[in-house]
């Protein structure tokens, strides 16, 4: 026994003495490197297409130049749809010279931070459509990186709605993906492969990639000035006509010359850029730049600056709501498709201010048709019987859909009304009405705006 003690004893001597001796050799581990400062963005612009950034170009000079701001920007598509004025280069040629009219643009003021998100330009003024044919999930995932490698306070994007006059339905994709993304990149679990600490950062082969989580703090959004009227005092105005205090010009004019550059894009894009940005000074003159508060996760006041109240630094992560089913009762109609979606989407990334500022329309040129998805429920133990009736306005018609539907218990019935609008009458909004009825009993009703005659994305 005292000859075993001897043993541990010496063992343990042994064991301290060679720990000692290795903490005696131990050296300091390099810190960890801090992300790289040439790609911090304190603004990210996130849109569909080469040249929708112009609508905000004014108010992104003044960012940068006046308020000395980083400013980056995402194209979700490099508008291979989009027509060329210079050329006959169409299809993945135009989208060529498309992101270089988009970098030189955007070098002009200032930003040479710019990337593409790899959607496919889709003429379309359904958001659906977009996302699928974009393939969602993949333009989301560059985007998500893209937040945290650029980390910005403040997103800037189209809206996430239809709008009459502003219903490409790529513009309202990117608004969809930039949302997502500022609602994701702050959430570790989400695209966990970007946020996971590479094997050896100094050696090759690192598949994971390294990046931080990333919490935005303010969501903005703009749309179609002609269409502009719900935009008012929900969000800062920033005039165009004011002169930069560093430069020496007015916005408008550094607007003009960095739209200049999106050739193919613009009606004198054969007689050059000095023809353009003569035509481009008298559009944009006359076009102060309207922002939309979306949310801001940090207060702030609604027409506010962009940077007011805003927090320096990593903001902790802000999970939104989320998706939860609304309750139903009885037999009702709602409209679908795109409407359908916005009702879930508003709800789930907490952009109330959207959800009430426009109700729902569509544009239609005259003697067009317009097709209305509509859903029919029923949240009854009981199947159905519903028929739906329209109230159309003076020379419209419908073409089909107002029929008898049977929908099951516990069911729902996605449909489509089909409407002809008259030709020739003058341009006017008007309204529709549509009826539900079940056994003999009103089973709700839709109202849908339209504005008559002068539509287009
Ligand atoms: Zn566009």
């Amino acid at each position: 026994m005292k000859e075993s003690m001897t043993k541990i004893s010496f063992f343990l001597f042994a064991v301290l003495l060679a720990s000692a001796s290795f903490s005696a050799q131990l050296t300091t581990a390099p810190p960890v490197p801090p992300p790289d400062h040439r790609y911090k963005a304190d603004i990210l612009v996130i849109v569909a297409h080469p040249d929708d950034e112009t609508l905000i170009t004014g108010y992104l000079a003044r960012a940068i130049y006046d308020e000395h701001k980083r400013v980056a920007v995402l194209y979700a598509t490099c508008g291979g749809a989009g027509g060329d004025t210079v050329s006959y280069a169409q299809g993945r040629a135009l989208c060529a010279e498309r992101k270089i009219e988009a970098r030189r643009a955007m070098a002009s003021i200032g930003i040479t931070n710019v990337w593409f998100l790899g959607g496919l330009d889709t003429p379309s003024e359904n958001v659906l459509n977009s996302l699928g044919h974009w393939n969602h999930g993949a333009v989301l995932e560059r985007a998500v990186r893209l937040v945290r490698l650029t980390r910005p306070e403040v997103i800037i994007t189209w809206i996430p709605d239809y709008v009459d006059g502003e219903n490409h339905g790529d513009h309202q994709a990117s608004a969809v993906i930039a949302t997502e993304a500022f609602d994701m990149a702050g959430d570790p679990t989400v695209f966990p492969e970007q946020v996971a600490a590479p094997r050896n950062y100094e050696g090759f082969a690192n598949l994971t990639e390294g990046l931080e989580p990333w919490q935005p703090e303010k969501l903005y959004c703009f749309s179609n000035p002609a269409h502009g009227g719900f935009m008012k005092d929900q969000g800062p105005l920033y005039s165009i006509t004011a002169v930069s205090p560093s430069l020496h010009v007015p916005y408008y004019e550094l607007a003009a010359r960095s739209a200049s550059f999106h050739l193919t894009q613009l009606p004198t894009g054969p007689e050059g850029y000095e023809a353009t940005y003569k035509m481009a000074l008298d559009y944009f003159k006359v076009r102060p730049v309207q922002l939309i508060l979306a949310k801001s996760l940090v207060g702030g006041t609604t027409t506010g600056d962009v940077f007011q109240d805003i927090v320096p630094g990593p903001i902790p992560f802000h999970p939104v709501t989320g998706y939860h089913p609304q309750p139903h009762h009885g037999v009702s109609i709602e409209l679908g498709g795109p409407w359908q979606f916005y009702r879930r989407f508003w709800r789930a990334h907490d952009l109330e201010r959207i959800a009430h500022l426009v109700s729902p329309e569509a544009g239609v040129e005259s003697g067009q048709t317009l097709s209305l998805p509509v859903i029919i429920r029923n949240d009854t133990s009981n199947p159905a019987k519903v028929v739906l009736t329209a109230k159309v306005p003076e020379g419209w018609n419908v073409v089909s859909g107002g029929e008898l539907y049977p929908v099951a218990a516990h069911g729902f019935y996605p449909t489509r009304i089909v409407f002809s609008s008259p030709a020739g009458a003058r341009p006017a909004w008007q309204t529709l009405t549509l009826h539900a009825e079940s056994a003999g009993r009103p089973a709700g009703s839709i109202e849908f705006r339209l504005s008559y005659g002068r539509s287009g994305p």
